[in-house]
């Protein structure tokens, strides 16, 4: 079709002639109507991918933009199982089906025709295909290599899953989720030692105490935290409590722990979290002194996912310190302790007084109202914490603390790198709109510092970066990396205000 407003040649009617003709706005017409029908229609097979679900309009629109047509024949094989999976496809038309291979037979286990996609998992994390998709009869797909993808779609606005439901057998019958129930808790004993025969405690805290539980049936361990209810009214922690619950309740994110139930009873209330089995970073700087640089760089990074995930839901975390750092038996870092953590609208501040005087931000001790950016703040802190073993503004004193931390004069020792003192220098900025992570570029700014040039961020995303932290933790017993406390004998009074009837 000619879209110049001049013909290229000319033609002469050599018999009698009859024409169809088009104008070309009709033509144009056509076909934009024609690829606004196919956006809105591939858009509309994107939005049920479980992996794309949460991008918005915008985001899908560039996908489809960087997506390639890709033609097959009949019985040509479009994936094969066992290879490296990198790309991503549609069915435009025609069918495919899976087949899997079962006792070296090849079974076929599903036939997927238009709209249906396979291979999102390829886009987030590395895997193998897990089964073979043949095009039967002539099938048109449109596809998106992981490498097109990532240039488009910053990785950290997709909601990553634990369960690869695609291309994997359906089942026959789904098993109903396995709920926890308090009754089939049990403690864990210590097995040697001065309190042998004795139930774990991983922890005691102002509160009342951290137990290592596990199940009969299947053996997975668990930290019940115990709080008197007595002690949450005569403290005010009521609210606190009812948020720290509800919020962990509804996080699911690898760099954050997880809780799994919460039980009453007339004395007490209880948290059943997922069981950090590495300890506490606390007390690994505590044994070590200070971090060299990769475990620290690792660490932190941990933590810049979780702020991702908080901040994306619109929660500050506000308590960032080592004692609030776990680690699970690989190594990888969690954040625990939840009791400063706020929801909060962007744009807005709030002017609460709320965290570790070490830890503050300057614009909360001087209290101009804080955002998102006091969580930055932190974590430069946390940074030079971890690589030097102590803040760089501490004093027994609080109010010397906060003198210094409005001084802002970090003194760095000598071993520290130049990128370890740059990235401290730009998350330490006194003005929260400077501060790195707080301005433009969002936390992308931090990911990209040199400090990280090393770190894989989508590698340690689904757990494949080897923890280098690794190293800091014990073999033994589930409770090694833990200290030792004797049992509780204590019995906290009943209460029943009705405080926790949410809880
Ligand atoms: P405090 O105010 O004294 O810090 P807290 O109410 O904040 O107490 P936590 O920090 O949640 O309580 O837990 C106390 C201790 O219990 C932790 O420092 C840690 O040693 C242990 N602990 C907490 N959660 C877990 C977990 N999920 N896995 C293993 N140990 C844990
Ligand atoms: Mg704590």
């Amino acid at each position: 079709m000619i879209l110049d407003f001049e013909f290229t040649a000319e033609l002469h009617a050599k018999t009698v002639v009859r024409l169809w003709c088009m104008e070309r706005q009709t033509y144009r017409t056509i076909i934009t109507n024609k690829s606004k029908k196919r956006r809105e229609q591939l858009m509309g097979f994107l939005k049920t991918s479980h992996t794309l679900k949460d991008l918005n309009d915008a985001q899908l629109s560039k996908i489809i933009d960087s997506m390639e047509e890709v033609k097959y024949q009949d019985k040509d094989v479009i994936v094969r199982e066992g290879t490296e999976a990198n790309t991503f496809y549609i069915i435009l038309k025609g069918e495919v089906l899976v087949t899997k291979k079962v006792h070296g037979h090849q079974k076929q286990i599903r036939r997927m025709g238009k709209g249906e996609h396979f291979g999102e998992q390829a886009l987030i994390r590395e895997v193998l295909r897990t089964a073979t998709c043949t095009a039967d009869g002539p099938v048109t797909c449109f596809s998106i290599d992981k490498e097109v993808f990532e240039e488009t779609i910053p990785i950290e606005h997709l909601e990553l899953f634990d369960d690869t439901k695609v291309l994997q057998e359906v089942p026959q019958k789904s098993s109903p989720p396995s709920t926890l129930k308090f009754k089939d808790l049990v403690p864990m004993l210590y097995q040697e030692g001065r309190y042998q025969g004795d139930p774990v405690t991983l922890g005691v805290g102002g509160f009342g105490r951290v137990a290592l539980m596990t199940t009969v049936n299947h053996g997975k361990y668990y930290a019940v935290k115990r709080v008197s209810k007595k002690h949450i009214v005569a403290k005010r922690q009521e609210e606190h409590m009812l948020f720290e619950k509800k919020i962990l309740k509804a996080l699911q994110c690898d760099f954050i722990v997880r809780l799994h139930a919460a039980f009453k009873d007339t004395r007490y209330i209880y948290m059943v979290m997922e069981f950090c089995g590495g300890g506490e970073i606390w007390t690994k700087l505590k044994e070590v002194g200070r971090f060299d640089e990769p475990i620290a760089v690792f660490c932190t990074a941990c933590v810049v996912e979780a702020y991702a995930y908080l901040h994306k839901k619109n929660i500050m975390y506000r308590d960032l310190k080592p004692e609030n750092l776990m680690l699970d038996v690989k190594g990888y870092v969690k954040l625990v302790d939840f009791g400063f953590a706020k929801e909060m609208v962007r744009g807005d501040k709030t002017y609460s007084f709320v965290g570790t005087p070490e830890y503050m931000a300057p614009e909360i001790i001087k209290n101009q109202g804080h955002d998102f950016a006091v969580d930055f703040w932190s974590l430069g802190i946390l940074i030079f914490e971890l690589l030097v073993g102590s803040p760089p503004f501490s004093s027994s004193e609080p109010q010397k603390i906060y003198a210094k931390i409005l001084d802002g004069d970090i003194k760095y020792p000598p071993y520290l790198s130049e990128a370890a003192k740059s990235i401290i220098n730009k998350l330490s900025r006194p003005r929260p709109g400077q501060r790195l992570g707080n301005t433009k570029n969002g936390i992308k700014d931090i990911r990209h510092h040199r400090w990280f040039g090393n770190m894989n961020w989508h590698k340690l995303r689904v757990g494949q970066v080897d923890a280098p932290t690794v190293r800091l933790i014990r073999k033994g017993p589930c409770y090694i990396n833990f200290d030792r406390f004797p049992p509780d004998l204590t019995k906290a009074d009943e209460e029943f205000s009705g405080w926790d009837r949410e809880f």
